[in-house]
């Protein structure tokens, strides 16, 4: 199935079932699973044999959707989360500790944002953010003996600037750690970081993968391309045995897979967020139409942006898709069908101005979310980013005065009616 075009990945990828099974995905709803002897359980517990026998390491439902979003990055191995906050954890965790260093883009979502500069940085990982803009050897001057990685964000909620991909790979590599990057919202039907040079790629499925907010969810996928073992007294946890699993060495063992298993084997056995087979499901269908939607999400929000920006009553505007905006160029590159559905844009009047619109809104709902069907409006500085201090908002490109669209895939003629009436209140 990897072979195919993505558009047709997206409908048929990661489920191909055999004579006489159902057409449809199941949802294998148990978490566990039957097996006549004890040495054959015993067999898969000491991964000597593939199979299911607990939800929580390998459940059907969840391998054949993270199989799918595999075939869409174009990965090596993939695995399901139970949201998009421990994927990011889980793919920093996976290869840093106390005693590490990180360093980030600070132009990411906020909950990322507070993972790595307190969760993580209480657990003893410390990070240096970094602007997106940083000069090559600047960023180059960034990195310690005990760096681990570098995090960016593709396209950052909800700042929208473009990461500059190869940048940022090329100063990993040159120190001998993967990037990995959060693609939650290009998405693989506009952006394939692995093609760039990123080692690892996150999403969090909630958004558009989804589609129709109806799931909370996460994925963490392994380009495979990594050379651990070149940089073995960085990366031990994968290139010496792990005695916490029979004495495993992953890169031996599983090659490719390495950083996946150890995923598997070590946080979802310790830590546990593994999504339900149920809301996979529902990721998994929505995934069927992902192309479509991500056409129309674009279309409608370039058209949006466009009209926003002529409009007297706002200020500014931010879409990556606007030739005059200063993301325009790296778009062109990075994302060149498309960036995704969120318009970001200013208006007159500051931030009390910006809360009456809101309200006056009717078919723009105000939510705590973004990237579905259904067109939504969030004002960040009060809600998602209101941890940070103004400083720290600036630096995550987050102005008081912010709102952040997120573009549907309804008729755009009623959304910019919807728009028109609520400025002339
Ligand atoms: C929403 C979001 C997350 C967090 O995902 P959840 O599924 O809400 O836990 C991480 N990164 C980005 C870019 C997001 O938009």
């Amino acid at each position: 199935m990897s072979n195919y075009n993505i558009n047709t990945i997206c409908v048929q990828g990661g489920y191909e079932p055999k004579n006489g099974e159902p057409r449809v995905l199941p949802i294998v709803q148990s978490t566990t699973f039957k097996y006549e002897s004890s040495q054959q359980m015993g067999n898969l517990f000491d991964l000597k044999e593939a199979g299911y026998f607990y939800t929580r390491l390998a459940n059907p439902t969840n391998d054949a959707v993270a199989n799918k979003i595999c075939q869409l990055e174009g990965g090596a191995a993939a695995i399901l989360t139970s949201s998009g906050q421990a994927a990011n954890f889980y793919a920093i965790l996976n290869i840093a500790g106390a005693g590490d260093h990180v360093i980030a883009s600070s132009a990411i979502y906020g909950g990322t944002y507070n993972l790595i500069a307190n969760t993580m940085k209480n657990m003893g990982i410390e990070a240096t953010f970094v602007d997106p803009d940083i000069l090559p050897e600047e960023l180059e001057s960034k990195f310690k003996p005990n760096t681990k990685l570098v995090f960016g964000e593709i396209l950052s909620n909800p700042s929208l600037k473009v990461l500059d991909i190869e940048k940022f790979a090329n100063a990993a590599h040159k120190a001998g750690v993967p990037l990995i990057v959060d693609n939650t919202f290009p998405t693989p039907i506009f952006c394939r970081p692995f093609e760039w040079g990123v080692d690892i790629v996150t999403h969090s499925t909630s958004k558009y993968m989804n589609g129709s907010a109806n799931a909370v969810g996460g994925a963490v996928v392994d380009s495979g391309n990594f050379d651990w073992e070149k940089y073995s007294e960085k990366f031990p946890g994968l290139t010496t045995p792990d005695e916490t699993y029979h004495g495993v060495v992953y890169t031996k063992s599983f090659g490719k897979a390495a950083y996946i298993t150890k995923m598997t084997t070590n946080l979802m056995r310790d830590l546990g967020a593994i999504p339900s087979p149920q809301n996979s499901f529902y990721l998994g269908f929505g995934m069927e139409t992902l192309h479509l939607r991500m056409e129309r999400h674009y279309e409608n929000a370039l058209a949006i942006a466009k009209y926003l920006e002529k409009h007297p009553k706002i200020s500014w505007v931010s879409f990556p898709g606007l030739e005059n905006d200063s993301q325009y160029a790296l778009a062109q590159k990075y994302l060149p069908k498309g960036t995704c559905g969120v318009v970001s844009f200013g208006i007159a009047g500051g931030r009390e101005a910006a809360v009456k619109f809101m309200d006056s809104l009717r078919l723009a709902a105000i939510v705590t979310h973004v990237a579905d069907a259904r067109t939504c409006v969030l004002h960040p500085a009060s809600t998602t980013h209101r941890q940070m201090n103004d400083e720290e908002l600036v630096a995550a490109g987050v102005s008081p005065d912010l709102i952040r669209i997120s573009v549907g895939i309804e008729d755009v003629r009623d959304l910019i009616a919807d728009i028109e009436q609520a400025l002339e209140k």
